[in-house]
């Protein structure tokens, strides 16, 4: 017989811990209590098993927890205590952190298909485990008043769930139903109907409006391309469960886990030959963006869609905006917008507060690597190793995040896009204002990019707070050393698009020194000419032509590309930097090689010709011969000529084989004269898999460890957190940036 107090810290409030871990110890026999506090959760429990019950909770703690530390200790017993309670919390509790939403659960699956129970297909139930948090929330505490379901008074059988700790909806802040909960515009069965006759719908779910149709309707998918001005980009495909989606895509260990995860993101997925899903959908590449329902509203589609026997069940499911916009949350703006693709706008009375679009993973060496980091992930804690000052980071240009540092802790926004248009403005805005209110934060010091011209850099000026430029690049390097709380001197490899560099360079493919005092530039890819400047990252043709004429192939560079106008005018302007600044991109690099190898000239969206290469390869190999490690870097030249004698297939193996070999070699070359033993790797570019994969295969095989981002995206979208950890350090301890 023991009784312990024991403290927990994380995330631990508003997912129902209470009454969960009430019923465990009451299975275990425990008398006690449990409350939430300013701190987390406390709880004393006595008995026999108090060993169990503890074991049980270090070992398999609810699903939606995360323990970030666990104080347990003995004291004395309580003696005639003959029940387990959840008592009142404490003043303060709840006050810290606000959950992400969470996709529906399983127990609320149940029901909502349950002819006995009182939310039988009621499209926005929901429970103590599951449903809208970060979206709905005003502000904290987190309690219904403060959240956009208090207007919806509880009817009286909401009203004794919520207050009954047996019941799964113990204080479930947006606990509803057909009763006293908001009511869809439109009965989903018509809905669904509409789908059924190939039409696009646009409706409000979770985070913002999606625009929904059936994925198999050529005509249909044709139309919602031409709105979202999207002709090749690839769509986001939603299946009703795991099963049929192992029909269409390999699914490995790590990307099932993801799939049925509680954030329910979009999952990149290799196509299966037999998939019986139009190539239009994601034309010329070989992975599909797949994703399980995440809301009730998802699977009353599917339930309607079978019940008219519909002989598809594969739905597309994308944000609903144009191009790189915002989504959509604003009811009227849906009606106004939507009209022109959807001939249903399906909307309700609960109202989006918060923006959050779905969030977008792929697996890398087992672990999650992001794309985009929005739904189910936001507003999570990326917990620091050290004490920060408050500081707010505005992040680059593209994919845009923030980031709000506090005590220890960093709050990455969720994925806002492109800084270039009006409404992705308006949203940086609005999130910086919800983000210090919801932190309650009031930050000292502003951090942004170097880029002169950036619209954040140009905002960071605005805040009377001293501001700090970061270089792009030792941003992306400094996001991993934040995450990863590495606090010893590692290398930096970072593969990217581009960021503005010392000078003004045009960097993206960077190797650094990174110690605790200063960041050293060691060297870069060697560079090529950027035709046309910004203009070469839409047409990767100008980056195979240059190429060829960096190879002092110009004869060859006429005829390789005859079929483009502008071809001899190029070439006559490429050794003129001001049109044609050098670039060590590796982004470029891709865009290179695609074109030369005829798989890709012109990006229609961004990433396109290096995802169509990365989508040829079959087995990457190596070019003993295809690079050389110079002074000033990394020489690619011999790989590109080769590329010129090679079909797409063997090009692209051997070009992601010889790339990542060759920067494993460069890098070993350095850890070998520094001493080092590990290196950070990031940027837009480790997002292709092969890429990653060889390269920290090749690393491990050399001894060198690798750390790459696993809770934050490697593209720009993890800028931020690099930017406010570099502030915090230059404080700290005067880091300088060579
Ligand atoms: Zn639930
Ligand atoms: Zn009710
Ligand atoms: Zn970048």
């Amino acid at each position: 017989m023991q009784r312990l107090h024991i403290d927990i810290q994380g995330r631990v409030q508003g997912i129902g811990m209470r009454p969960l871990l009430a019923q465990q110890a009451k299975q275990l026999d425990l008398t006690g209590w449990i409350k939430n506090t300013a701190q987390g959760v406390s709880l004393e429990i006595q008995g026999n098993n108090t060993q169990r019950f503890l074991q049980r909770l270090q070992s398999a703690p609810p699903t939606l927890a995360r323990i970030d530390h666990l104080n347990a200790k003995p004291i004395p017993l309580v003696k005639s205590e003959k029940h387990f309670n959840i008592i009142h919390s404490e003043a303060g509790s709840n006050n810290t952190h606000l959950m992400p939403d969470i996709g529906i659960c399983s127990s609320c699956v149940q029901e909502l298909f349950d002819p006995n129970s009182r939310f039988y297909l009621y499209p926005l139930l929901n429970c103590a485990q599951c449903g809208p948090r970060y979206s709905i929330a005003h502000s904290l505490p987190y309690d219904r008043i403060n959240t956009s379901m208090m207007s919806f008074p509880l009817c009286a059988a909401c009203q004794q769930e919520y207050h009954d700790p047996h019941s799964r909806r113990y204080h479930a802040e947006p606990i509803a139903c057909h009763q006293c909960g908001p009511q869809l515009s439109h009965a989903l069965a018509e809905v669904a109907a509409v789908i059924h006759e190939g039409k696009v719908v646009a409706i409000k779910n979770t985070g913002g409006y999606q625009l929904i149709c059936d994925a198999y309707n050529l005509e249909t998918l044709q139309h919602l391309r031409q709105f979202k001005q999207r002709d090749t980009k690839p769509l986001a495909v939603m299946l009703e469960n795991i099963q049929q989606i192992q029909s269409h895509a390999h699914l490995q260990t790590t990307e099932r886990q993801l799939l049925l995860s509680w954030q329910r993101p979009i999952v990149l997925l290799r196509k299966k030959a037999e998939s019986t899903l139009p190539e239009l959908i994601a034309p010329k590449i070989n992975h599909w963006g797949m994703m399980l329902p995440n809301s009730a509203i998802h699977y009353l589609l599917f339930y309607y869609l079978a019940k008219i026997n519909m002989a598809t069940n594969a739905l597309i499911v994308t944000s609903a905006n144009h191009q790189d916009a915002p989504l959509i949350i604003d009811d009227q703006r849906a009606r106004q917008q939507l009209t022109a693709v959807a001939d249903l706008v399906v909307s309700h009375p609960r109202e989006i507060v918060a923006r959050v679009d779905d969030s977008v993973v792929r697996s890398l060496q087992k672990k999650t690597l992001f794309i985009r980091r929005a739904r189910g992930f936001v507003p999570d804690v990326i917990p620091l190793i050290e004490d920060t000052p408050p500081i707010l980071a505005l992040g680059a240009q593209l994919k845009n995040t923030i980031c709000v540092t506090r005590g220890r802790e960093a709050f990455l926004s969720p994925h806002l896009g492109n800084m270039d248009n009006p409404a992705g403005i308006d949203f940086l805005h609005t999130t910086i204002q919800q983000l210090l209110a919801y932190t309650q934060v009031t930050p000292e010091y502003v951090a942004h990019d170097l880029h002169p011209d950036f619209y954040t850099s140009q905002l960071a000026t605005e805040f009377a707070q001293p501001h700090f430029p970061i270089q792009h690049h030792h941003a992306h390097a400094a996001a991993v050393v934040a995450e990863q709380q590495i606090t010893t001197p590692c290398l930096a490899l970072i593969v990217d698009g581009y960021g503005y560099g010392t000078h003004a360079a045009h960097w993206g493919g960077e190797l650094f020194l990174y110690h605790s005092t200063q960041i050293q530039h060691l060297g870069n890819l060697s560079p090529l000419a950027m035709p046309g400047g910004e203009k070469a990252a839409k047409q990767p043709w100008r980056m195979g032509i240059s190429a060829l004429y960096q190879l002092g192939l110009r004869d060859i560079a006429k005829t390789h590309y005859s079929q483009f106008n502008l071809s001899s005018q190029i070439i006559g302007l490429l050794h003129n930097t001001r049109y044609c600044p050098p670039t060590s991109s590796c982004g470029r690099l891709f865009d290179a090689a695609s074109s030369l190898l005829g798989v890709c000239h012109v990006n229609q969206y961004e990433g396109q010709a290096a995802m169509q290469l990365e989508s040829l390869v079959t087995t990457p190999c190596v070019l003993e011969d295809g690079w050389r490690i110079e002074p000033t870097g990394l020489n690619l030249l011999p790989t590109l000529q080769h590329l010129l004698h090679c079909d797409p297939i063997s090009g692209s193996n051997l070009f992601h084989g010889t790339l990542a070999h060759a920067l494993a070699q460069w890098v070993a070359h350095h850890a070998e004269h520094y001493q080092v033993k590990q290196i950070v790797f990031s940027g837009g570019c480790i997002v292709n898999k092969v890429l990653s994969e060889c390269f920290i295969e090749a690393c491990q095989a050399l001894g060198i460890n690798v750390f790459f981002p696993k809770s934050i995206p490697p593209n720009d979208g993890g800028i931020s957190l690099g930017q406010a950890w570099l502030t915090h350090q230059q404080l700290q301890r005067e880091i300088t940036c060579a």
